[in-house]
């Protein structure tokens, strides 16, 4: 009951920016006339997915939450997309989302904020952010408005938002989903992945997001291995590591107790634990702030008043001053920050400083993983540091938002496939996330231990 929302009550969490039922209704129909003509179902046949903003679908608006994007309609459908629609599946609407996948609470977003359906328990009725940056999808999968969705993850954006919302989400390994149509962040980091209800469900849904794309010079040329034929909660024989450089400091208690119980779930379903040492995990968080905001500096280049979405050509003026008002115009504060933060750590004076040292440091971060891979085969940490926060509470301080993602990051930067599953509730009943991290395409491996303990 706790899971029924009423219209008002779904319009009100703003996680729908475009609503496209009649490209769901088409999808049901077409597996309901596939069912009675006795022909075999499609994976998807019929189901209703809500599509994160990021990804462009062929006619139908797609902005990024960016107001520099408002009125862009796509001629194109993006491969993860058009992969789920070839499956059987139709789109409910775009998800709201932080502008250009640029936060961790959703607030960045153009569009007004997405609200958690979740509440404190103790009467306070602050709305709470639902993570971010794939928050429309979080919330709506979490309020039972879909019950799918996609998301991106760039350095947590499916992850975290999952366990803000008590939901399940896997960031697949770097190359597995084709980038191909979906609006570029930071493109060394960004990977599509599901958010679902649970591990069965992100299985379907990725075995279907998935595969080889001549069109993303990075895909992965390699089968979609069969997920969740081959799911079994049976971990005996499987070694879990604990990595000790995860109890950061003033970590709270209920997140260390989150640990401990996941620890207990993993030995129960028969692995054993090890502790493991990921020595250069401090230095994830700043390489990537500097590493995201520098290709995305780059990426967002494009948006020049030309090719996509707004205009602002004041009279009388020139090239440079219709990009000068285009993108002063266009860009929300976060995503001006990151490109500020982008072109300097890339200008001539400061690159060997900033942006081939955190390179560097991506290396050192990636053969932590690959040590750690000698003497275990997943890893199990917390998703987030902390439960979800009120709305407004965090927004004014950038970098207390940045250290949100400061368990999500590492695996990002080493390209890993990486999952979030709902942990237990926190003392005001907010849902806690145990993240699950595995070897270079063992998404096997991965939705196996989260199997285990949701
Ligand atoms: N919160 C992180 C950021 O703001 C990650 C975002 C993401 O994964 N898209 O960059």
């Amino acid at each position: 009951d706790a899971f029924i929302v009423k219209v008002s009550q779904a319009k009100a969490l703003n996680a729908f920016l475009v609503e496209t039922p009649e490209h769901a209704i088409a999808a049901a129909t077409a597996a309901d006339t596939a069912r009675e003509a006795g022909e075999t179902l499609k994976p998807l046949a019929g189901v209703p997915i809500g599509m994160k903003d990021l990804f462009c679908t062929k006619g139908v608006t797609t902005t990024a939450a960016s107001h520099i994007l408002e009125g862009f309609t796509p001629t194109y459908e993006s491969t993860v997309s058009q992969n789920l629609w070839d499956a059987g599946a139709g789109m409910l609407g775009k998800l709201n989302m932080d502008q250009f996948a640029m936060g961790s609470s959703n607030e960045t977003s153009a569009f007004g904020n997405v609200i958690s359906p979740w509440k404190r328990n103790d009467g306070g009725n602050a709305s709470l952010a639902p993570g971010g940056s794939s928050g429309g999808s979080s919330s709506a999968v979490a309020a039972r408005l879909c019950p799918g969705a996609t998301g991106t993850d760039t350095g947590g954006s499916i992850r975290q938002p999952a366990a803000f919302t008590g939901i399940s989400g896997i960031k697949p390994t770097y190359g597995r989903c084709s980038r191909w149509g979906t609006i570029a962040f930071a493109s060394s980091l960004d990977q599509a992945g599901p958010m679902a209800r649970d591990v069965k469900d992100c299985a379907i849904l990725l075995e279907a997001m998935a595969g080889f794309d001549a069109k993303d010079g990075t895909s992965l040329q390699l089968d979609v291995p069969k997920w969740e034929a081959g799911l079994s909660g049976n971990l005996n024989g499987l070694r879990v590591g604990i990595p000790k450089e995860y109890r950061v400091d003033g970590m709270p208690e209920e997140i260390e107790a989150l640990w401990q119980q996941g620890i207990a779930w993993m030995k129960d379903a028969g692995a054993t634990i090890v502790e493991v040492s990921l020595p250069h995990t401090k230095y994830a968080l700043p390489a990537y702030y500097i590493i995201a905001p520098a290709e995305a500096s780059s990426n967002l280049a494009r948006y020049d008043g030309v090719r996509y979405g707004i205009r602002d050509l004041p009279t009388g003026a020139g090239l440079q001053d219709m990009y000068a008002a285009t993108r002063a115009d266009g860009f929300g504060p976060e995503v001006k920050r990151r490109i500020m933060i982008g072109t300097y750590v890339l200008s001539a004076g400061f690159y060997d400083a900033y942006y081939t040292q955190a390179q560097k440091v991506r290396t050192l971060i990636a053969r932590d993983f690959e040590r750690a891979w000698e003497t275990c085969d997943v890893l199990l940490t917390p998703t987030a540091p902390s439960a979800a926060f009120a709305l407004g509470e965090k927004s004014a301080d950038p970098i207390a938002m940045y250290l949100n993602d400061v368990f999500t990051v590492p695996s990002s930067l080493a390209g890993l496939p990486a999952m979030s599953v709902p942990g237990g509730l926190d003392k005001q009943g907010l849902p806690l996330g145990l993240q699950i991290i595995g070897k270079p395409l063992d998404e096997q491996g991965v939705l196996n231990a989260g199997l285990a303990i949701e």
